[in-house]
This record gives structure tokens, C-alpha cells and sequence, in this order.
């Protein structure tokens, strides 16, 4: 596991102090924190009302300048960042990410309904993914994650990000977020501050399932849940309880499955967070 949170990167100083218009304050700066790999994420500061695009994608930028980068877990080993400031000038940056190698997980004797479900499941899987596309590609809202972030529930990871699963013998989608083998029952608390975006009662690889949103694209989602505490609309803040582990949806055994997503992207939620806290006695 890749503990690289902290890292700063100034960028761009020398080439923004040399444009009269922007002044000559500190803040000109364009700035990155976080860690350049796979799976990362990557909060950047950059002037007001500057534009800022990733690889020639646009990056959503809040009003005061803050914006996130995300790289996903197949990311090529280099990206070019962007940024244009209101006055013409520019900055290209090019950045080196990491590389990183996954795990295999083998899971065997799931039942076979559940690892090629009938006609029916497949429809249901279907709806239930394009509802989750819809709401992660809703217009970016302002950063509410300033407090930071924490895990969800603690216990023993049981599954990481990026591990390839083979399910009775068949490679499937590579896991995309982290496994809390908790109790059922054990409280799960929101990552950051956010709102509730989607609160699903019976999804039917996901079951019981809450997606937050924390501005600027970032998301998260909680699922296999026993219950769920809050609702579609709700402001929520960092550790508030928002639903207990469980079992449900498809599942070997009960645990909360964590994920974190910019946009559609899915990225490493180990990497936002420090080691797992002890748990209470
Ligand atoms: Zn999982």
C-alpha cells in the first residue's frame, strides 16, 4: 500500500511571476497536494478564474481557484496539465504519475445466480448503473471537503483497490474501491462533508446503497449497508452516521464496500485516508 499523501508541488511560480497583470501576489501560484499515481487524488490551487484542463479534458475549478485531479487505476505513466490565467498567460506542466502493480483476488463457490445472473439481473444491473453514471456526471457543485477526509467504518481490510477478481474461475471488473470487513450493524460515517445524492434501498449488485457528493465531481459510495440513516437531499458532515454495514446485494460475506470517485473515474479511497485506527477495545 502507497502511503505518499503530503507531497507538495510548486509549479509555475518562475512562470507566473514574469506576467505584469497578475500581480505579484503569493497566491499567483499554482499548487498541487497529493500523491502523482495511480489511483491518486490531487487537490490544486490556482488563481481565480483560471481554466484548467487535464490531458485537454476541463477540469471543473471552484470559485477561488481550487480543483481536483484524479488519476484513475490504468492511467498512462504521464499527463499534461494546464493552466490558463484571465489575463492570456498560460502553464503547461507535464506530470510523471506512478505506476503501480494490483493484486489478483480469487473468490470461488459464489453462487452461480450471482456471478451470471438471469436476463432479469443483467436488466437490473443495467438500470442500476446507468442511474449511478447519471448521478456522478451531474454539474460539478463547490468543494465541500475542506475538514478532510476519514474511513468510513473501521475493522480489517478485506479487499484493496485495483485487484483483479476471478469469481468461480472468471476474471471480472477490477475491484474499485475498499473492502471493512466490520460487523453487521457496525456504524458507517460519512468520508467527508457532502450531500446526499443517492440513497438506494435494493440495488441489486450494491443492495442497500448511499452515493455522497463533496464538490468538484468527487463522490462516494457505501454499499452492501444493513440500513441507511439518511436521506436523497441531506447535508451531511464528516463521521456522521449515514448507515450500518451489511450483507446485502451481492455479497460473500458482509462488509462495507468504499468507494470514492472523481466524475466517473474511480481512485484508491486507502490513499485519502492514513492507516486504519485502532480499533476500541
Ligand atoms: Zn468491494
Amino acid at each position: 500500500m502507497l502511503h505518499r499523501l503530503g507531497i507538495f508541488f510548486f509549479l509555475g511560480l518562475f512562470a507566473l511571476a514574469c506576467v505584469p497583470s497578475l500581480g505579484a501576489r503569493g497566491e499567483d501560484a499554482v499548487r498541487l497536494d497529493g500523491p502523482l499515481v495511480q489511483g491518486g487524488l490531487v487537490r490544486g490551487f490556482a488563481p481565480e478564474r483560471a481554466r484548467v484542463t487535464l490531458d485537454g479534458a476541463v477540469v471543473p475549478v471552484a470559485e477561488d481557484g481550487r480543483f481536483l485531479l484524479g488519476f484513475g487505476r490504468d492511467h498512462p505513466a504521464n499527463s499534461v496539465l494546464e493552466v490558463h490565467l484571465p489575463g492570456g498567460a498560460s502553464l503547461r506542466r507535464e506530470l510523471g504519475i506512478e505506476q503501480r502493480s494490483y493484486d489478483t483476488r480469487r473468490v470461488a463457490g459464489l453462487p452461480p445466480r450471482l456471478v451470471n445472473p438471469d436476463a432479469e439481473g443483467l436488466r437490473r444491473i443495467a438500470a442500476d448503473r446507468a442511474r449511478i453514471v447519471a448521478v456522478r456526471a451531474a454539474p460539478p457543485t463547490p468543494p465541500v471537503f475542506a475538514s478532510g477526509f476519514a474511513w468510513p467504518a473501521l475493522g480489517p481490510v478485506s479487499g484493496v483497490f485495483g485487484s483483479q477478481s476471478i469469481m468461480n474461475g472468471e476474471a471480472r471488473a477490477p475491484h474499485n474501491g475498499v473492502d471493512v470487513a466490520a460487523a453487521i450493524g457496525a456504524p458507517v460515517g460519512a468520508m467527508a462533508d457532502g450531500t446526499v445524492v443517492l440513497a438506494e434501498h435494493d440495488m441489486y449488485l450494491t443492495g442497500q446503497s448511499v452515493l455522497l457528493d463533496h464538490g468538484l465531481g468527487l463522490n462516494s459510495v457505501y454499499i452492501h449497508l444493513s440500513e441507511i440513516a439518511v436521506a436523497a437531499g441531506a447535508r451531511v458532515r464528516k463521521g456522521q452516521i449515514i448507515g450500518r454495514v451489511g450483507g446485502t446485494g451481492r455479497v460473500t460475506a458482509p462488509h462495507l464496500h468504499w468507494g470514492v470517485n472523481l466524475g466517473q473515474t474511480a481512485l484508491d479511497p486507502a490513499l485519502l485516508v492514513g492507516p486504519m485506527p485502532p480499533l476500541a477495545p
